[in-house]
């Protein structure tokens, strides 16, 4: 178990969303805002929200811990991007638009950011680098303006981890868009994104690995379109978009049944990318939570 020494726990792991351990190393942060300036609500909402983060500061820059470093907070909207961060979420000190951040919670920040890079050997923080705002992992509005608090937070947090005590003048606030950066993405999402202008279809049936009822609804799973490692939470496609091509009742989903996309659903266009694991994520209507796929897989059955 790793937890903070700066933290106090509170409602520590009392929820299910979150996953039991990593499958990869710890290599950078991902800042978040609550969205909301009642502190004591977080972690409690996530008994019933499918997302957690590891970390949250109030408004007078206390600390608390409600997740395990050593277990996968389920915060960036991403599952790579989880297995290998740390949430920190933010109290607010107002709402839409402004989203207040007291500084006391930014000077507090910025000591978690220093005790995590220094127990995680990240070397200098740098934002974009090792210190991310959530909205760089998929469209979100948070962090809201701690966006532009990042270099201060990364500043303060260096100069922590050099012996000083963070008390260091804010600079300008970076932008991701400014520094030109390689094209990393693979041909799959290329292809997506520039030729087929984020749209997508998938017409042809597809095998399934297995059904389950999870988080309250009949899922899928296949490896005809999964992005390995997969999970029910990121991967698991609702039977309720599909037709069993098996049956003819097209309901029964055995495991090994071809199965394929209904009519109105077998289109659409791309809602996010995720270029580390190449893969891309579709919001289906009437489903929350985003589904990810394979690029190569999905490209291949257009
Ligand atoms: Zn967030």
């Amino acid at each position: 178990m790793t937890v903070s020494g700066l933290a106090t726990p509170f409602g520590f792991q009392d929820f299910p969303n979150f996953t039991q351990g990593r499958n990869a190393n710890v290599n950078k942060i991902v800042i978040h805002h609550m969205a909301t300036t009642n502190y004591d609500s977080v972690p409690g909402i996530w008994k019933t929200r499918e997302a957690s983060a590891h970390y949250g500061i109030g408004q007078d820059g206390q600390i608390r811990a409600y997740v395990d470093e050593d277990n996968t907070a389920w915060h960036a909207g991403q599952w790579a991007a989880n297995s290998s961060s740390i949430g920190i979420e933010h109290a607010n000190t107002s709402g839409s638009p402004d989203w207040g951040i007291a500084q006391a919670t930014v000077d507090s920040s910025a000591k978690l950011v220093a005790d995590i890079a220094k127990r995680y050997g990240f070397g200098k923080v740098v934002p974009y680098q090792n210190l991310f705002p959530h909205s760089e992992f998929i469209a979100t509005g948070c962090p809201g303006n701690l966006k532009e608090k990042l270099q201060e937070i990364a500043d303060k947090a260096n100069d922590i981890m050099a012996g000083g005590n963070g008390d260091v003048a804010p600079q300008a606030a970076p932008e991701s868009g400014q520094t030109p950066q390689e094209d990393n993405r693979s041909a799959a999402i290329k292809e997506f994104q520039d030729k087929w202008k984020d749209h997508w279809a998938l017409r042809g049936p597809f095998r399934i690995r297995t059904c389950e009822k999870q988080y309250g609804i009949y899922q899928v799973l296949t490896d005809d379109l999964n992005v390995e490692p997969n999970s029910w939470y990121y991967n698991g496609i609702p039977t309720g978009l599909l037709k069993d091509v098996s049956d003819p009742q097209g309901r029964s989903f055995e495991d090994g049944a071809m199965v394929r996309f209904k009519d109105d659903v077998n289109f659409g266009t791309i809602d996010a990318y995720d270029t580390n694991a190449n893969a891309v994520g579709i919001l289906f209507t009437g489903y929350k939570d985003m589904i990810w796929f394979d690029a190569d897989k999905l490209l291949a059955h257009e």
